[in-house]
């Protein structure tokens, strides 16, 4: 890390309607080494999104009426370079990163992905150990892409997908994408040692749920069990795909219809701010995870930071504004000055949209990410610019 002898007061840049209701750190006062957020979270993952862009139309992420052809993505010159990520991912490995997820948009749709993959895998936390590299990916590129990734330092890859029944699939994703391909792209992944794998399935009431049990059974057998899913509740992420509460399956229901075919038993967490409760097959045949970001809040471990494809920090995925690193990256900061006002953002925060969703009764007006009440809270973020 660069030394800067003084400590420079940098400004935090703030885009979106309004600067979030936090206290404002005092920057004079320089941020480094490892932080805790205002509700005494640490910093220990960070996720990259290296594009915005996507060659799927999932209607709860990127609706067709709204991603059209005359959708304005970030220019190429707005998009940080793969040294400007690597750069801010070694000073994040600094704060206590320890795990690092590219995800987007569709991340194998950034070209020459594997050289920043090659770059990020030289990172080692201060303790020397290399940091835990990870995508999530809708696997249409998997297939021709598995091998070359993992040769790059990639460890494991997250898959999302929807549905088995092929007609179910192609209408969820929108753009007529079979699901044999992703299939086909699961099990390159495999070959090419990209695991323990995952698979994300967001489940939405009266589109998928009767593909619960098939794609529980499947992947129970496949792969000797190998792979593990993951059932996803239905977020409000964004500010285009019409989310309707009636329209999310419960967690809690999931794993009722999955224990009245396979008896479950419960697992411990594996690591503190694990985002998925983890269930194990009674019979041995493996494990799933439920995400119940919607029923279940888990706001009060959320370590996790979001850097998009431009540069901008976000704390949460509900976020409205983020806190712009480009100009800092692109003007005469050095490190040790871009760690301290990343510590300081760190240190501001007090997110937690989903405990304050929990809270509010229907009908309540909007809420900020500070829970206060406004009808005129600014836009959120869309999940395919933040990366989910
Ligand atoms: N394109 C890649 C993919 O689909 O895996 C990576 C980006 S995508 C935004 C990351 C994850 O967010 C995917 O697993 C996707 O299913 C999930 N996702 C997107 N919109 C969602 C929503 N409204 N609710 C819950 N999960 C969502
Ligand atoms: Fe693309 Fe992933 Fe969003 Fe689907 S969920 S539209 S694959 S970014
Ligand atoms: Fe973290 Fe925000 Fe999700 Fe809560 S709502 S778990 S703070 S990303």
């Amino acid at each position: 890390m660069k030394n800067s002898s003084h400590s420079t007061v940098i400004p935090i840049a703030e885009v979106g309607h309004q600067r979030p209701a936090v206290a404002v750190p005092d920057v004079a006062v320089p941020a480094t080494g490892l932080l805790l957020d205002r509700l005494g979270r640490p910093l220990t993952d960070l996720r990259i999104s290296v594009t915005d862009r996507c060659n799927f139309r999932c209607s709860y992420c990127m609706p067709k009426d709204v991603f059209d052809k005359d959708y304005k993505y970030l220019p190429h010159s707005a998009l940080l370079s793969f040294e400007e990520m690597t750069r801010l991912a070694r000073l994040f490995a600094a704060h206590g990163v320890r795990k690092i997820r590219l995800t987007g948009g569709e991340p194998l749709l950034r070209k020459n992905i594997e050289g920043l993959i090659g770059q990020l895998a030289e990172i080692r936390t201060p303790g020397g150990d290399p940091l835990e590299l990870t995508l999530t990916t809708n696997g249409s590129l998997l297939a021709r892409k598995a091998a070359a990734l993992k040769a790059a330092g990639l460890q494991r890859v997250t898959v999302s997908l929807d549905s088995l029944d092929d007609a179910v699939f192609r209408h969820m994703n929108d753009v007529d994408f079979p699901v044999a391909d992703v299939l086909a792209g699961i099990d390159a992944a495999r070959a090419a040692g990209l695991g323990p794998i995952k698979v994300n399935m967001v489940v939405k009431r009266g589109t998928n749920e009767q593909e619960i049990l098939p794609m529980a059974r499947y992947f129970r057998t496949h792969h000797g069990g190998s792979v593990v899913l993951r059932f996803i509740e239905y977020m409000d992420v964004g500010a285009t795909n019409g989310w309707r509460m009636d329209e999310v399956m419960p967690s809690a229901d999931v794993i009722a219809r999955i224990a009245g075919e396979f008896p479950l038993v419960p697992l411990e967490a594996t690591t503190p701010g694990e985002t998925a409760q983890r269930w194990a097959y009674a019979d041995g045949g493996g494990e799933i995870g439920v995400i119940s970001s919607v029923t279940q809040a888990f706001c009060h471990d959320c370590s996790r930071a979001r850097l998009s494809t431009e540069g901008k920090l976000y704390l949460c995925l509900f976020a409205s504004a983020g806190h712009d690193l480009r100009p800092l990256l692109r003007g005469t900061a050095s490190d040790d000055d871009i760690a301290s006002a990343i510590g300081h953002i760190w240190q501001g925060r007090a997110d937690r949209y989903s405990e304050l969703r929990a809270l509010r009764s229907p009908g309540d007006p909007h809420q900020d990410n500070n829970g206060n009440a406004n009808d005129k809270a600014p836009r959120r973020v869309e999940m395919s610019y933040i990366g989910g």
